[in-house]
């Protein structure tokens, strides 16, 4: 028998206001199934505690575009979850934090695209960074854990300790310098978002210093980017060992990427309880374990640390989920990866000029409305979705 997942990530949908271009929501997310009810999430919640789940994060898409969010966070807290939201804040008023915070919300990660309002919105494809530091001063005067979370890639790496000190003034009590990862629409922006290998270097000193400088005040977390790292990261903590993910329409996944996945069929809360899908569901045994490991992995002494990687980086980069993880060093298709490194590494011609290449409207967002269609019919640079003359922005699904 498998232990007991100890997190459980609930996509509640994958409606959001924004559009970021690192988003790693899946780029063919339809509509034409419909999203889980209260009652659905209420009752998934409650199954998830009994197995031993102790958190759930609150995700999407855009979480504060669902109207039951209260009803959901309350039912979760009356199953004795740890409850974490993660949004971008767009959506969020005094009145509405209130109502969160009555119904047991125990944390909020908020999410940040830049210090520098300009390039925020320009990476978010929206108008909502002046909006999101107001935002965050209102949170912290709550007594409520606060994350600021920080995606960071070759667009605005150059000036991470201005980005820093931006955070600091928010006074969170963790912050995440999160290196984009490759799954999503980042994948599909990779050759823009890829930092260079000076950035890396020079973002690991700036961040040793800013964790110096915060010590004892603010607990600050960051990851090496994977394709600058010797070795893969134990994805997830391993496919199918400590975490599970709903997404919006009740698919059980071990992560948010594993949909890309070919040939795997993954169940639903709609027809299955949460306990067989986790114990006896063929996708949660297909990568459990070591069985399926081809060599080197299967022999390698640090087997048991990072189980051979993500197998959506190995299907996405080599074509074969059973492949190392192709970020690993010792991996046959190790090349995949420094070819992409090289290429990045060699062409630094259009980076410099990429702010300038795109400018927003001038219209300005009213962040307590929540259409997405005057979003995206008002306040992207390019329609969104088409390749526009840099990158792609994230569309809401159709
Ligand atoms: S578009 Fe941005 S804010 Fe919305 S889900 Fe994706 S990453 Fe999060
Ligand atoms: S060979 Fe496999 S187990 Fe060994 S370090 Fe690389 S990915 Fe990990």
């Amino acid at each position: 028998m498998a232990a007991n997942p100890l997190a459980l990530i609930a996509e509640l949908t994958y409606r959001c206001p924004l559009h970021c271009v690192y988003c790693s929501n899946p780029i063919q997310a339809t509509r034409e199934k419909s999203e889980l009810t209260t009652a659905d999430w209420q009752r998934v919640f409650a199954e998830a505690a009994k197995m031993g789940v102790l958190h759930v994060h609150l995700t999407g898409g855009e979480p504060l575009g669902r109207a039951d969010l209260e009803e959901l966070i309350a039912g979760a807290a009356s199953a004795s979850l740890y409850t974490n939201l993660i949004t971008s804040g767009v959506g969020l008023s005094q009145a509405r934090l209130a109502t969160l915070l009555e119904a047991g919300l125990d944390h909020i990660q908020l999410s940040f695209q830049d210090s520098r309002e300009e390039a925020a919105d320009w990476i978010a494809g929206a108008r909502v960074h002046a909006r999101k530091t107001e935002l965050a001063h209102m949170i912290r005067k709550e007594k409520i854990a606060f994350t600021v979370n920080l995606v960071v890639h070759r667009q605005n790496l150059d000036h991470l300790e201005e980005m820093l000190q931006f955070i600091e003034q928010l006074e969170p009590d963790r912050v995440e310098i999160a290196h984009t990862q490759y799954y999503g629409w980042a994948l599909q922006n990779r050759s823009t978002l890829l930092p260079t290998r000076a950035q890396v270097e020079a973002s690991q000193k700036t961040i040793a210093a800013a964790q110096q400088r915060l010590a004892g005040r603010v607990r600050l977390d960051s990851v090496t980017p994977d394709y600058y790292a010797r070795f893969p990261k134990a994805c997830m903590g391993g496919w199918g060992r400590k975490l599970m993910l709903i997404d919006p329409f009740g698919r059980v996944l071990p992560c948010h990427a594993a949909g890309v996945l070919p040939g795997i069929e993954f169940e639903s809360v709609r027809e299955r309880s949460l306990e067989w899908i986790w114990q006896e569901s063929s996708a949660f045994q297909k990568f459990r374990g070591e069985t399926w490991m081809q060599e080197p992995c299967r022999s390698c002494a640090k087997r048991a640390e990072d189980f051979g990687g993500c197998r959506c980086q190995a299907f996405l980069l080599a074509g074969d989920a059973n492949a190392t993880d192709p970020v690993c060093s010792l991996a046959p298709e190790r090349h995949l990866v420094n070819e992409i490194v090289a290429t990045v590494n060699a062409d630094l011609s259009f980076q410099q000029s990429a702010f300038q290449q795109s400018t927003l409207p001038q219209t300005s967002l009213q962040p307590s409305a929540f259409s997405q269609t005057a979003y995206s019919q008002t306040l992207l640079p390019q329609k969104v979705g088409g390749r526009n003359r840099f990158w792609s922005y994230r569309t809401n699904p159709e």
